[in-house]
């Protein structure tokens, strides 16, 4: 049961083959069974759940004709949405006691279509990091090996979907952080449009870049969790006032006559495997009838410094508000008020926050704000030029969705710029504030990797169309790590 898709288990509900009672007693005894294996959740909700899930099976009973579209399902949060009276750390010691008073739109959305949230998942500290290493609770290990990392920063989200912990959770993405986990643990994730989902309670690390999103075990089941997450709010300065979509509408289209471009520099200098696994998927694409066009973004290689400068930047801004004063951590008997400044977030900050703190507010202060942030806005420019170009002539772009499968847990802790590089083909997608998929394509010895699908604003609909008529005719995505049946 617990492999079995979103889809499948709303109509097993609709169908009373089982109840949402069993179902989410099901899985809060995987998470108790798997998680201090995986390490995926840092706070569980099981009564409450079990309570909403009683609830669910009432409602339906009265009233099938109105209930919500997801009625009686189980999800999971990053813990970085703000969820009213239950914890939300960020991963990070520094809100380690920290509970909102309020929940992210994204959860009461979620609440409003009937979904049960089972916890909170672990994450890398404030959504800084591509392995889930940076976390205060500890690393998460793929479910595929458990001493490879899921990606990150989203990883816990995407490693218990790849369990079969929950069947769809939520994640962030700000320079890859849905699509990079979700292609580490062989299953699929969406970052939307910039603006399509609500930041609204979403902490934010850089919010130029910063997007929520869905995981699911495949493409039909992320549009079924963004129909849920997407929309306008008024409470998000930079939600797009668009008309609400339904992204499992034209799933079922033909991908016969589009244009799908293969950019040069996100080809070049592949592996051998990832290489073969990449051109099985686009042969598949090809045979649905879709064309495979050669297309070049020459500022590809701008990606990498470009996110590095503003990103931090952003951070560093975004972050100054954790200062021991009104929430959070505070350090114990502080001299005065710049010693409890300097030591609470001295001590509730770890290692790569504190480094992107520091690289932001270098590349913003007087004398190098021209000489880096400057530039940085300038070559994002050039990157969201390339996509304007290309979008001219395909109608969606294609290309790995990272340079290898997962590395090992500690492979590359100690050498940031290593671990940046493992970002190099999602990043320029969060500059230029388009929608990007990843799904899986294959494996390479028994690890996932995944193919990434990026389309131009507000073509969520196509990515997923894509994705679903690739998902009908592989299996890559219905396959689960056996040690975890
Ligand atoms: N890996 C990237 C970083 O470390 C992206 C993180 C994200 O998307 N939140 O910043």
């Amino acid at each position: 049961m617990h492999f079995k898709t979103l889809t499948e288990l709303k109509l097993a509900l609709h169908k009373k083959e089982i109840s949402s009672h069993e179902l989410v007693s099901h899985y809060l005894k995987r998470i108790e069974r798997f998680n201090p294996q995986l390490n995926t959740f840092i706070t569980v909700t099981g009564e409450s759940a079990l309570q909403e899930a009683q609830k669910a099976d009432d409602l339906r009973a009265r009233d099938p004709e109105n209930a919500p579209p997801l009625l009686g399902l189980p999800m999971a949060h990053k813990d970085l949405f703000c969820t009213d009276g239950v914890k939300t750390s960020c991963g990070s010691k520094m809100l380690d006691n920290f509970i909102a008073p309020y929940d992210a739109t994204v959860v009461t959305k979620c609440r409003d279509a009937g979904l049960i949230t089972l916890g909170k998942t672990n994450m890398d500290e404030f959504a800084m990091g591509s392995s889930n290493e940076n976390s205060f609770y500890g690393p998460v290990a793929n479910p595929w090996n458990t001493e490879y990392v899921p990606g990150g920063s989203s990883g816990g989200s995407a490693a218990a979907v790849a369990a079969g912990l929950v069947p769809v959770s939520t994640g962030t993405d700000t320079g890859g952080s849905i699509r990079q986990p979700a292609a580490l643990c062989g299953i699929t994730g969406l970052k939307p449009t910039y603006g399509r989902v609500s930041r609204y309670g979403m902490t934010a690390f850089a919010s130029s870049l910063d997007q929520g999103g869905p995981f699911g075990k495949s493409a039909e089941d992320v549009a079924l969790l963004l129909n849920a997450m997407a929309g306008f709010d008024e409470r998000d300065s930079t939600s797009l006032n668009v008309p609400a979509e339904d992204y499992t509408q034209h799933l079922n289209r033909s991908i016969a006559g589009l244009k799908i471009g293969l950019p040069k520099e996100y080809f070049k200098n592949m592996n051998a495997p990832m290489q073969k696994a990449l051109d099985e998927a686009l042969k598949v694409l090809e045979k649905l009838g879709a064309t495979l066009v050669d297309i070049s973004l020459p500022h590809a290689d701008l990606a990498i410094p470009t996110y590095y400068v503003l990103a931090p930047a952003e951070c560093s801004s975004n972050l100054s508000r954790f200062d021991g004063v009104r929430f959070g951590y505070r350090c114990e008997n502080p001299r005065d008020l710049n010693d409890l400044y300097l030591r609470s977030r001295g001590e509730g900050f770890g290692t790569e926050v504190k480094r992107r703190i520091l690289i932001g507010t270098y590349v913003l202060s007087a004398g190098y704000y021209e000489a880096y942030y400057l530039q940085a806005q300038k070559t994002r420019q050039l990157i969201k030029q390339d996509f304007d170009d290309a979008f001219k002539n395909v109608d969606v772009i294609a290309s790995p969705t990272t340079p290898t499968p997962a590395f090992k847990i500690g492979e590359k802790v100690s050498d940031p710029v290593t671990m940046y590089q493992c970002d190099i083909y999602t990043l320029a997608l969060n500059l230029a504030g388009l929608p990007g998929l990843s799904m899986p394509a294959g494996f390479i010895d028994g690890l996932p990797v995944g193919l990434q699908l990026m389309g131009h604003y507000m073509q969520e609909s196509k990515l997923l169309n894509i994705a679903h008529q690739y998902q009908c005719h592989s299996d890559w995505h219905s396959q689960h790590p056996t040690a975890m049946e």
